[in-house]
């Protein structure tokens, strides 16, 4: 099932992912779309700034990543591919 890289949730369909605003989008809560997550269903998602694993998208998405190229936890953590 399609996912979103930066909010991490799954959606039934492409159409439903492309026309939902995204609440973690990199430009602010809802000031964009959905975009999708091209990697591969995995048992761990791995941070591609910093390297740390998590058990899902989800919680990957939801927290602030030290190694952010905007600064130390000036975005959240994004998945490698
Ligand atoms: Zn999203
Ligand atoms: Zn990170």
């Amino acid at each position: 099932m399609p996912k979103c890289k930066y909010c991490g949730m799954t959606f039934p369909h492409m159409t439903a992912l492309t026309c939902g605003s995204c609440g973690r989008h990199p430009n602010g809560p809802h000031k964009g779309r959905h975009a999708l997550y091209e990697g591969s269903d995995k048992a761990q998602y791995v941070c591609k700034y910093c390297g740390m694993k998590f058990p899902n998208m989800t919680v990957l998405c939801a927290q602030p990543c030290g190694k952010h190229p905007n600064g130390a936890h000036k975005g959240r953590h994004s998945p490698a591919l």
